[in-house]
């Protein structure tokens, strides 16, 4: 058994038609999961759905109504780049919901999986790049709301950046403690190490403090969105980026913003994305070196006891089996991190 809890349901399914989105990828996962032993049937939670209440904890009500009665306008419904349906909408509300209980389970055992969700391009007033609703904001604000948490971190290894996170989480920073994002590269001294080290890296960081959600957005800079509203942290990775740069990249952006910023629940968006053979990034990770990227994150949170809850967002290898085996391996890598100390 697993000494964390992992929330799925079969509804996770997005009814979405033939799609570069591989929306069976859910429960392949799941089934994956339990095929190879590395869960077990009582190791799954089943959400419920978020309630309208939770959603506007987030979203603006004209946005939730046009959601609720179908009412998106054409240009609306082409940013979401999925096909609307009232299926989907419940399918968005239950990814919201697992989120939720995710972040719950996380307070409570270190660790928890939505085996779902993650759909960071969801903006408080529409929706985008196959995003309806941002489900991590959902889970952040209720957390808040409810006074489980003060505070929380996003970070964000999905290969496109957390444009709708930024956005959505901008409000909360402090004018003071806005740092021009020219001067930011001179944020965390080994940004400077890490160039002299691989001086033909041209990756970017950039960041400014937050208030009570600090977003960290690791992305390749070529790719959508082509409007990326600042995170706390932005490091803009370049084309064709491999494992070793990119982790030292992911360790220097955990450690700056661990170092400005405590948060009582870590969010980590682990989209399979920056695979090398991803049709929708330009990135150039393994399978071995994204499982070293998850473990790298479980480590340092599990050293700075910060609880972590964990959402899959995008992954469009060409072989579907390679997103399945990057998103099992997320699993597996917090098993051995967070395994009991015997
Ligand atoms: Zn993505």
């Amino acid at each position: 058994m697993l000494p964390f809890k992992l929330i799925y349901s079969d509804a996770y399914y997005l009814p979405i038609g033939e799609h570069v989105f591989p929306a069976e990828k859910y429960k392949r996962i799941h089934d994956r999961l339990l095929a190879r032993n590395i869960a077990e049937p009582k190791d799954f939670l089943t959400p419920e759905p978020a309630t309208d209440q939770d959603i506007l904890l987030v979203h603006k009500p004209e946005y939730v109504n046009k959601l609720r009665t179908g009412t998106l306008s054409p240009r609306e419904q082409m940013e979401l780049e999925i096909p609307y349906s009232k299926e989907l909408v419940d399918a968005f509300w239950l990814a919201a919901g697992g989120s939720i209980l995710a972040a719950r389970q996380a307070l409570a055992d270190g660790v928890a999986f939505n085996i779902g969700g993650g759909f960071h391009h969801a903006f408080p007033d529409h929706g985008e790049g196959f995003c309806m609703i941002h489900d991590v904001a959902v889970a952040i604000r209720r957390m808040q709301r409810d006074d489980k948490i003060r505070t929380a971190m996003t970070v964000d290894c999905d290969v496109h950046q957390g444009n709708g996170t930024a956005a959505i989480f901008a409000g909360t920073r402090t004018a003071s403690a806005l740092l021009p994002s020219a001067s930011a590269s001179t944020l965390h001294p080994s940004a400077h190490d890490l160039s002299k080290r691989s001086p033909a890296l041209p990756g970017k960081i950039r960041g400014a403090h937050a208030g009570e959600v600090f977003t960290i957005s690791l992305h390749q800079h070529n790719n959508y969105p082509l409007w990326k509203p600042p995170s706390s942290i932005d490091v803009d990775l370049p084309d064709g980026i491999e494992d070793d740069d990119y982790l030292a990249w992911l360790d220097n952006a955990l450690s700056s913003g661990l170092r400005q910023f405590e948060p009582d629940l870590l969010c980590y968006v682990a989209g399979a994305d920056p695979y090398r053979e991803d049709q929708l990034g330009g990135l150039a990770l393994t399978i071995d070196g994204l499982k070293r990227r998850d473990e790298l994150v479980f480590r340092v949170a599990r050293a700075k006891n910060i609880p972590v809850m964990v959402t899959y967002a995008g992954g469009y290898a060409q072989n579907v089996e390679d997103t399945v085996t990057i998103h099992c391996n997320t699993v597996l890598g917090a098993k051995e991190v967070f395994a009991p100390k015997s």
